[in-house]
């Protein structure tokens, strides 16, 4: 278990240069499935609260929680440590640590952007080829779109090259060659 897990996590490090993996997390729970949850989501003035079988969670810095029956049928791993990146520069906010304001002005636009005009569709009524949970806040948004990233690639890529090409630059790989790319974090 922990070894599958591990892989999963650390393919989104691999072609990264962080010293340390996920440096303040302790602790990783594994759960035998998904277990209840309540979910509220806002909906045009009003919230909508929903029982959901939930697969996988990142609270906080320190502790990730996984269904092990989901874990090899859905992309939960790469999710939930990407929210564990998402949260490396103190805020849950779809911004992972950047190394310049420029880069983070750019990351701003393009997610900002594309966020928008996916919960634009959503609100319409129409189909994207984006899991609509992603237009729960641009946290989800940035989980949802890394495992959209590494699990169908060609698509993201045609579909938003510009998305694409910041996931690309943060990862520092490729995925559908899995060649290393230039990366933020490039020693
Ligand atoms: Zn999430």
């Amino acid at each position: 278990m922990k070894l599958v897990i591990a892989a999963e996590a650390c393919l989104l490090l691999v072609f990264r240069s962080d010293e340390v993996p996920y440096p303040e997390l302790l602790s990783v729970v594994v759960y035998e499935g998904a277990w209840k949850t309540t979910r509220r989501t806002p909906m045009a003035g009003v919230i909508a609260v929903r029982e959901a079988a939930n697969s996988g969670e990142s609270w906080s810095r320190d502790l990730v929680i996984l269904s092990w029956k989901d874990l090899r049928v859905n992309g939960v791993v790469l999710h939930e440590f990407a929210h564990q990146l998402d949260a490396a520069d103190g805020a849950v906010d779809g911004a992972p640590e950047l190394p310049t304001a420029a880069r983070y002005a750019q990351w701003a636009r393009i997610f900002g952007a594309e966020f928008e005009r996916l919960v634009a569709r959503f609100h319409r009524g129409l189909p994207s080829d984006i899991d609509p949970y992603a237009t729960t806040n641009p946290a989800e948004f940035f989980a949802v779109v890394t495992e959209e990233f590494y699990e169908q690639p060609a698509v993201l890529a045609a579909r938003h090259p510009e998305l694409f090409a910041e996931l690309e630059t943060f990862y520092g790989v490729d995925p559908r060659t899995l060649t290393a790319s230039p990366t933020d974090t490039g020693t």
